[in-house]
C-alpha cells in the first residue's frame, strides 16, 4: 500500500530528545527550543517566534492578542481547516467566510473589500498547499480599513510571496509542524510576530497570563498574573524533535519539490481536461507541501479514489465547506460559495512524502493517466 503520508524521520530526533532528557530541563522554554527559535530568527529571519503546542494554539494566542470580543468579525476562507476559525469563535468573533478563488482554493481578494462591515477586525488568508495568497492586496485591504491580518501558514513553510517569506507579512502568522506538515515534531506550532505591539503580551499569554519570561530574563524580580492566558508551551523534548528537522530543511525541502515536480509533468496535461492542476501565481513559490488535482466533479473524484485504491493507492480527499457544517450553517449568513463547494466536492490530494520513490511517483501518475484515457 502507498500511504497518503509517511511522517519521516532525519534519524537525529531521538539523539536530541534523549539529550533534551538528560539535560533534565524538560519544561517549555530548554535548551532546544532556544536552538529553534534562534533557526527561526537568526537563519530563517522571522522577526519574534514563540513555539506553541500547535498550530491551533498559535492561533487562539492571536485572537486573544488581538483582542477579539463578541460581535467582532472575522473573514476567513470557508475552504480551510477546523482551527483556523476556531480560535476566533472561542472568543466570540462572527466568522464571515469567503470563497476561494477559481485558479486555486485561497481567498478570493476581490472578494474581500464587498464583505468588510465596521465591525471587521481581522483578515484570516490561510497560505492553501503552501501557496501564497495575494499578501500586497490583502495588506493594503488591511491598512485601508484598519484591520490585523493573521496568515494560517500552518502548511506554508519555506514558501515565499514576491520573495517574501510566508509568515512575515500579515502582523502575525499561525504555523503547524503536525505529522503530516513538511516539518514535524508530532504535534507542534508556532506564533510569528511581526508587529512589535504584541510581543511582550504573547510571552505573558502564552505563560498563563504570567510574566514569568521576562522573570526568566531577569528583567523584573518576581513574577506574578498580570493578564488573561494558558499554557500554549510546548515541552523541550517536542523543540528536540523539531530542531532535528530543522536541520534538514533543505534536504526534506529538495526532495520534495523533486516529488512535486515529477508529478506535475506527467499530471499537468491533463489541465483543461475538465481536471485542474495546482496553479502557482507568478508572486508565490512553491514548497510542495501538497499535490492534488481538482476533479470535473464528485462523482469522478469517487471513482478515481477508487481506481487509485484498486492498485494500493492511497489518495484523500480535503476540507468539508465550514459554512456548511453542522455547527455553523446556521450562522452563515447564507451566501452561496460556489469554488469553496466545487473543491470540497472535487479536490484528490495524492501520496506526498519524503519517502515516496520516482518510482512510486511514475507508478501513480500512470495509474491516474490511464484513468483519464479511459
Ligand atoms: C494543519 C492545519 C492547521 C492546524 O494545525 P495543528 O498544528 O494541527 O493545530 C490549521 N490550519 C491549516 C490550514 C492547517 O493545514
Amino acid at each position: 500500500m502507498i500511504t497518503f503520508n509517511k511522517p519521516y524521520l532525519t534519524g537525529k530526533e531521538t539523539d536530541y530528545i534523549k539529550d533534551a532528557v538528560a539535560n533534565l530541563k524538560i519544561s517549555g522554554d530548554g535548551v532546544y527550543t532556544k536552538k529553534c527559535n534562534e533557526f527561526f530568527e537568526k537563519i530563517i529571519g522571522f522577526k519574534k517566534v514563540l513555539l506553541t503546542t500547535s498550530c491551533t494554539d498559535a492561533l487562539e494566542m492571536a485572537a486573544i492578542l488581538m483582542d477579539i470580543k463578541e460581535g467582532d468579525e472575522v473573514i476567513a476562507p470557508s475552504y480551510t481547516f477546523v482551527s483556523t476559525v476556531n480560535a476566533f469563535v472561542l472568543r466570540g468573533a462572527k466568522i464571515v467566510f469567503i470563497d476561494s478563488c477559481k485558479e486555486n482554493p485561497n481567498l478570493d481578494v476581490d472578494a474581500i473589500e464587498a464583505l468588510i462591515t465596521p465591525r471587521t477586525k481581522v483578515l484570516l488568508p490561510v497560505h492553501y498547499a503552501g501557496i501564497a495568497c495575494d499578501m500586497d492586496k490583502i495588506m493594503e485591504l488591511a491598512e485601508k480599513h484598519n484591520l490585523y491580518v493573521v496568515e494560517d501558514a500552518a502548511q506554508a513553510i519555506d514558501s515565499y510571496y514576491k520573495g517574501r517569506k510566508l509568515g512575515s507579512i500579515g502582523h502575525m502568522a499561525a504555523f503547524s509542524f503536525h505529522e503530516t506538515k513538511n516539518i514535524i515534531s508530532g504535534e507542534g506550532g508556532m506564533l510569528v510576530i511581526n508587529d512589535d505591539r504584541f510581543i511582550q503580551r504573547a510571552e505573558i499569554i502564552r505563560e498563563k497570563g504570567t510574566n514569568r519570561s521576562a522573570f526568566f530574563r531577569g528583567e523584573v524580580d518576581k513574577y506574578g498574573w498580570v493578564d488573561i492566558g494558558s499554557s500554549f508551551l510546548p515541552s523541550d523534548i517536542i523543540a528536540a524533535f523539531l530542531f532535528a528537522q530543522l536541520e534538514n530543511l533543505q534536504d526534506i525541502q529538495n526532495r520534495r519539490r523533486k516529488i512535486w515536480d515529477t508529478y506535475d509533468a506527467q499530471l499537468k496535461k491533463l489541465n483543461g481536461k475538465g481536471i485542474q492542476t495546482p496553479h502557482i501565481p507568478e508572486y508565490a513559490s512553491n514548497n510542495a507541501h501538497m499535490y492534488y488535482l481538482v476533479c470535473k466533479d464528485l462523482e469522478e473524484r469517487t471513482k478515481l479514489i477508487a481506481h487509485l485504491k484498486a492498485s494500493d493507492i492511497s489518495s484523500v480527499f480535503h476540507y468539508l465547506s465550514l459554512h456548511k457544517s453542522p455547527y455553523y450553517t446556521e450562522k452563515h449568513d447564507k451566501r452561496e460559495l460556489p469554488q469553496t463547494d466545487r473543491y470540497s466536492d472535487c479536490l484528490v490530494r495524492l501520496p506526498m512524502f519524503y519517502e515516496l520513490s520516482d518510482q512510486q511517483v511514475d507508478l501513480i501518475s500512470g495509474r491516474i493517466l490511464e484513468f483519464y484515457n479511459s
